[in-house]
Parts: C-alpha cells; sequence; structure tokens
C-alpha cells in the first residue's frame, strides 16, 4: 500500500460512523451505522438497522400492549410512537 492509498483508507475511516447500539449494557456492535435516533430531545443514537429495528419494535410493543412508553433516561411517558423517537436515515 503507498502513502496515498492509506490516507484514502483513514479518511474513509473517519467518514465511517459504527453503530452505538449496545446488547447486555455492552458495547458490541461493529455494524455501520444507518439511523439517527433522535430521543426527543433527551438522547441521541446512531444505530446500524439491525439495532434501530429492534429497538423500534420493542417500542411498538410496549406502546400496543401497555399504551404507553416511559423513558429510561428521563422518565417522559409516550402515548406515540412519534412522540417518543424521531428516526432518520444517516
Ligand atoms: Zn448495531
Ligand atoms: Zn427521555
Amino acid at each position: 500500500m503507498n502513502a496515498q492509498e492509506s490516507d484514502f483508507d483513514q479518511l474513509v475511516a473517519g467518514l465511517t460512523v459504527l453503530c452505538e447500539g449496545t446488547d447486555d449494557g455492552k458495547f458490541s456492535c461493529k455494524n455501520d451505522a444507518e439511523w439517527h435516533l433522535d430521543y426527543h430531545g433527551c438522547n441521541e443514537e446512531l444505530l446500524c438497522e439491525g439495532h434501530a429495528s429492534a429497538y423500534v419494535s420493542q417500542l411498538i410493543y410496549l406502546l400496543s400492549r401497555y399504551g404507553s412508553a416511559v423513558c429510561s433516561k428521563c422518565e417522559k411517558t409516550s402515548y406515540k410512537l412519534t412522540d417518543h423517537i424521531r428516526v432518520v436515515k444517516v
């Protein structure tokens, strides 16, 4: 590899955002982040497809089963999916 190629690799590596998803509280996901999740302004995360859809599915489940979901960080109670989270493609 010549100098130019390695510069290019570093540049690309710098632009690639990794998923911030956790499994059992441990950062273990090495996938590229594809979704930006904004939790009603109290928190944000960049997640891969798998982590984002797992989170959203869980939220939909809570809302349909209990009629509300409580944020684990700020304890805000949401009654609609869109009150709780905004999801934007990175
Ligand atoms: Zn992930
Ligand atoms: Zn919150």
